[in-house]
């Protein structure tokens, strides 16, 4: 019987011990006992499947997965101590010195500095489309090709990338499609319904929600998967079994709280547009968004941030900051209280200006994070600190 999202994030459970407990106990172990000489034998010939090692697999870590996979529509899983690991993790498995990436300009800061760091050190170039012109994706294409990569909704301009024409693209010319689903949460968007081979979160984020823990997992197709898990078990970046407890546990909650936090975020969106004191809102599911129409199609809602733009630069973005009683000035997002950031004086400083203007950042651009506090309050806050520029 197939259940619904919400049933799955709740429902997907590891077996249950010999005293029944009804919620998921943590299992706390770095490594697992065998019954005897054969059971130890068999087990390390993979004749059969079973747990080892805790940086191999943990019954936490295989549960927190099997839910995203389930929510994802996947075959399989690998979890990582963090979004960063499970995209190194992911890159560095499945491609070759030589091999070429395509993706999105828009993405995570240090996704950016993978591809123009650290990569091209085993000699692995990425190429940058830029999410306005998705048709230029096929001239970048190369024999070496391997991977094509994109965030959607993308942080932090909220631009929104049609997944079912990435998806066309790889099919065509045989790459992997890897979508960083961070924003969306495995809830609001399934990529891989539209194509993609690997979907990737960032778990630190909204899939734990109250800013507590670090994570991240990758999931797709088996043959992939196993390549990656093989990948992640050897270099050991792990995620512990408290941590996997913990998301585990926060996936219960999550289709109940990223509601909210979209209907926050759209009110609050509609709010910040009719203010005199801003130039422009971004959220997917503002009619003024130039994605809207594509928004819809390839998500329930909208998602928790929004992108907007404060009239008088980077000045009045400071003081902005400076004049909020509430709202908290954080960089990480995703979290139950309303989070604000200036992405040009901080997760974007590394960029230049116009590198900076590529990706949508004005120097009056704020990001918000929207929370679970009362839709009042948050707004309140904003209105009083917009007040005083
Ligand atoms: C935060 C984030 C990451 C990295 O995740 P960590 O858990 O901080 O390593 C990757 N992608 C996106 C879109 C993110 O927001």
């Amino acid at each position: 019987m197939s259940h619904k999202l919400e049933t799955k994030a709740i429902r997907t459970q590891m077996e249950r011990s010999q005293h029944l407990e009804h919620s998921t106990p943590i299992h706390l172990t770095s490594s697992f006992v065998f019954e005897d000489a054969e059971d130890m034998r068999a087990s390390f010939a993979e004749e059969k499947q079973r747990t080892i090692y805790s940086r191999y697999s943990n019954p936490n870590t295989s549960e927190f997965i099997e839910k995203i996979a389930d929510m994802e529509g996947a075959e399989d899983g690998v979890s990582f101590a963090t979004g960063m690991g499970a995209i190194y993790g992911t890159f560095a498995a499945l491609l070759n010195a030589g091999d070429h990436v395509v993706s999105a300009r828009s993405v995570f800061g240090a996704t950016h500095s993978l591809f123009t760091k650290y990569l091209p050190k085993w000699n692995i170039e990425t190429s940058y489309f830029k999410v306005e012109e998705p048709e230029t994706i096929t001239s970048l294409i190369q024999p070496n090709t391997k991977i094509l990569y994109a965030e959607t909704p993308t942080n932090p301009g909220v631009d929104i990338l049609d997944l079912a024409y990435l998806g066309e693209i790889a099919k065509k010319y045989k790459l992997i499609l890897i979508i960083d689903n961070c924003f969306a949460t495995p809830y609001l968007q399934q990529p891989i319904k539209f194509g993609a081979d690997l979907v990737i979160h960032s778990a630190t984020k909204l899939i734990d929600g109250q800013g507590r823990v670090l994570g991240g997992v990758t999931v797709g197709s088996l043959d992939l998967i196993r390549e990656i898990h093989l990948f992640a078990r050897t270099t050991g970046s792990a995620l512990s079994p408290f941590n996997a407890w913990v998301l585990s546990k926060s996936m219960e909650t999550l289709p109940v709280r990223v509601d909210r936090h979209c209907q926050t975020a759209l009110a609050t969106a509609a709010f910040l547009e009719k203010h005199p004191k801003i130039n422009w809102v971004k959220y997917p599911f503002l009619k003024s968004h130039p994605q809207y129409e594509l928004a819809k199609k390839q998500m329930s809602q909208g998602g928790s941030i929004v992108a907007f733009e404060i009239k008088g630069g980077l000045e009045a973005g400071r003081n902005f900051l400076d004049a909020l009683r509430m709202l908290s000035l954080s960089s990480n997002l995703g979290d139950s209280r309303t989070i604000v950031t200036h992405p040009a004086s901080t997760t974007h400083n590394k960029l230049s200006e116009s590198d900076r203007l590529e990706v949508g950042i004005t120097d009056g651009m704020v990001r918000l994070s929207l929370g679970l506090e009362h839709v009042e309050d948050i707004q309140n806050d904003l209105n009083q600190a917009l007040a005083t520029l």
